[in-house]
């Protein structure tokens, strides 16, 4: 089989991470995959799927009800899961990491409890021009049924955030800013701290999509000082169907529950419920004990490697490939952001971007097309949709040949 793997910094053995993935050695299309969707969804390291195997095997049951043994040692896994995600975030406490499905159910979770609370009539929700659907159409809801107004930031066009622009747009009805810290369709990474800083200035509250950021820049929530912080697991190397909020405690205190049901209670009666406390009150049913298991197995995994030579190698294979590719006549990168992470979006000549993907899947290579449920920005960018390489800490700069090679390819059928 051909080789594919070349350390690139210093420090970081990414042959030996590679070693950690078994889908990666696995043939496509009769080709060695290339695997460069991350930003859709990370590959798991073997460590994750066998942390979820051992938990199956040797500790499944319900979490925090029973007095039995297995309880016991679920709910300890399922805790101590918490507490990891806690160290991951440096959040100054457990309670503040409500566990939920996914970065689009943390951010409608927050809509729909603080969001509710907060927003009346006549008042706004700033967000920027570059945002995920799940951190639009949640606060497009809200406003909706509140009668409030959704105001945008603009980017130029390198898909930078104008900064002063947004800190016009905090009047004295913003009642929230929800930003992304990295963008998913340019690779843009947000100055998130600085955001925070202009709008607790006004006393307005900060919500960061992390669902981009978590995988691949420092997500340190005291150092960024925002109130709410959401990712996925199935972004960071974790299993799907887990994600994580992070809320101030007193944010989450404050909030009213979200979905009613088991384990969000301390006493039911048909006159009065009264709630549990953070952050169960936001966990009603039976939690996806397994899955916050795994994401705990995928931080351990990942902390466990040189971290800052980890993003270092990702930011070389991703400085590289912006060399590369842009040696191709008619490619154009779009996202040219200073200090951009891990993402190459483009479009070449007229060719559209799913026979782009079509003819580099013959190839084994995997890549994302479409707006990349950014549609608003597709907008802003004057393109209907983009193909998009995006990189995970396993990929290589012989990834990135194979992938210009394919780009070669496309443009001699498309000639
Ligand atoms: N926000 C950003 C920036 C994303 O990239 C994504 C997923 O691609 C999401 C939110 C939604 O994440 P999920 O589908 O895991 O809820």
């Amino acid at each position: 089989m051909v080789t594919l793997h070349k350390p690139v910094a210093d420090g970081f053995d990414v042959e030996r991470v590679r070693c950690d993935f078994p889908i990666l050695a696995r043939p496509v299309r009769g080709k060695p995959l290339v695997y460069l969707d991350s930003a859709a969804t990370t590959q798991r390291p073997r460590q994750v799927v066998e942390a979820m195997a051992r938990f199956f095997d040797q500790e499944n049951a319900n979490v925090h009800r029973g007095v039995h043994f297995l309880s016991e040692k679920a709910t300890a896994s399922y805790e101590g899961a918490r507490e990891r995600v806690r160290r991951f975030l440096n959040a100054r406490e457990s309670r503040e990491i409500v566990f939920v499905r996914g970065t689009t159910e943390a951010i409608n979770l927050v809509a729909f409890t603080f969001g509710k609370q907060r927003v009346g009539a006549g008042d706004e929700v700033l967000v920027s021009a570059m945002e995920h659907h799940s951190n639009i159409v949640p606060w497009q809801m809200l406003c909706e049924e509140k009668g409030a107004k959704l105001v945008v930031a603009p980017i130029d066009d390198r898909g930078v955030l104008l900064l002063d622009e947004l800190e016009r747009r905090i009047g004295p009805r913003t009642r929230l800013v929800a930003v992304s810290h990295v963008s998913n369709a340019l690779g843009t990474v947000n100055p998130v701290k600085r955001v925070v800083e202009l709008a607790h200035a006004r006393g307005v509250p900060v919500l960061v999509d992390g669902a981009q950021g978590a995988p691949h820049v420092p997500a340190d929530v005291q150092d960024l000082g925002c109130d709410f912080y959401a990712f996925s697991g199935h972004k960071i190397y974790g299993p799907t169907g887990i994600g994580v909020l992070y809320g101030r405690a007193e944010h989450l205190e404050a909030m009213p529950p979200w979905q009613g049901g088991g384990d969000m209670i301390l006493s039911v009666a048909f006159e009065k419920t009264i709630y549990n406390q953070i952050p169960y009150k936001f966990e009603a049913g039976t939690p996806n004990m397994a899955g916050a298991v795994g994401l705990g197995a995928a931080l351990d995994w990942l902390e466990a490697l040189p971290r800052e030579a980890a993003w270092r190698h990702e930011d070389e294979v991703l400085a590289y490939g912006t060399e590369q590719l842009g040696r191709i006549p008619g490619l154009r990168i779009l996202g040219t952001a200073p200090g951009k992470a891990a993402v190459l979006s483009f479009v070449m000549d007229d060719i559209h971007p799913h026979d782009i993907g079509t003819v580099l899947d013959r190839e084994g290579i995997a890549i994302r097309t479409g707006h990349h449920c950014a549609q608003p920005l597709m907008a802003r960018l004057g393109v209907p949709a983009t193909a998009r390489a995006s990189l995970g800490i396993y990929n290589t700069t012989a990834e990135i040949d194979a992938l210009a090679a394919g780009l070669e390819k496309v443009r001699r059928m498309f000639a």
